[in-house]
């Protein structure tokens, strides 16, 4: 049976954040998986820049695209999504910030939805919520080989709105666990399920070099990985090469990242 994986990222989680949000279950996620507290994103750490490179495995340097405004690359590689399209895997995709489109040419993505977190403001009280409610139906109806769920409000309505580790920032972070633990509850079986973030913050911003910014938690939770085992560092360019190993694809040639196992 081909092997399916579910990714979930959630915007801005720093680890510390993660671990003092008071959601009951990070206790329970560190006992389920296999991850990291101090693992390394890119820099700029910030959300484009990071989210290419989880899909595509290089540094922004390599893919260029150093803003959050999407150019086409100078030189094209494959990322994830093309990988998975080639060996004809069913991809979906929900994320929360349009922009976040760009991390897959479209043709890759078979199922999907956007909800703005600030377009629906006054009309939905989570759109991180929505969007998993969402990501569920169409893994009971569908169940596609890949699902990416990206929860955009630990960064926009908790961060940059309020401040990183504030309370306001937490209650967000604590949201994408129940997310998070709502998915893994029900299609923890029959998927490997990630949980990663694409950059820390301080204050309210993200975006330099400072280690409250580059170091993001990462968690595998599947079949081929040890529960309860945290390892040390690993970085953000590890997760697509992981994913394809999970998977049985080939990773294009370009990806500098290893995986995991
Ligand atoms: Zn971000």
């Amino acid at each position: 049976m081909k092997k399916k994986v579910i990714l979930m990222s959630i915007d801005g989680m720093r680890p510390d954040g993660f671990l003092t949000c008071g959601n009951p279950y990070a206790e329970e996620m560190m006992k389920n998986a296999y991850y990291t507290l101090n693992g390394q994103t890119v820099f700029p750490s910030k959300t484009l820049p990071c989210h290419m490179s989880l899909f595509h495995s290089v540094t922004p340097q390599r893919h260029g695209i150093t803003t959050n405004v999407y150019q086409p690359m100078a030189r094209p590689l494959n990322g994830l999504f093309e990988q998975l399209h080639l060996f004809k895997r069913i991809c979906a995709m929900y994320y929360g910030w349009g922009e976040i489109r760009d991390v897959a040419t479209p043709a890759t993505v078979t199922y999907g939805e956007c909800i703005n977190a600030r377009r629906s403001a006054d009309r939905i009280e989570s759109s991180d919520t929505a969007l998993t409610d969402s990501a569920i139906a169409r893994l009971r109806s569908q169940a596609p080989d890949f699902v990416f769920l990206y929860q955009v409000e630990t960064d926009e309505k908790g961060g940059h709105d309020f401040g990183w580790m504030t309370e306001e920032y937490k209650a967000r972070i604590s949201t994408a666990l129940d997310n998070v633990r709502r998915v893994v509850q029900e299609f923890g079986d029959e998927y490997t399920v990630i949980v990663t973030a694409d950059h820390g913050g301080h204050d309210r911003m993200h975006g330099t070099d400072l280690p409250e910014d580059m170091t993001i938690p990462m968690f595998y939770m599947g079949p081929d990985f040890p529960k309860g085992v945290r390892f040390e560092g690993g970085s953000i360019l590890d997760i697509a090469p992981t994913i394809a190993k999970i998977m049985e694809i080939e990773p294009a040639d370009e990806w500098e990242g290893t995986p995991v196992i």
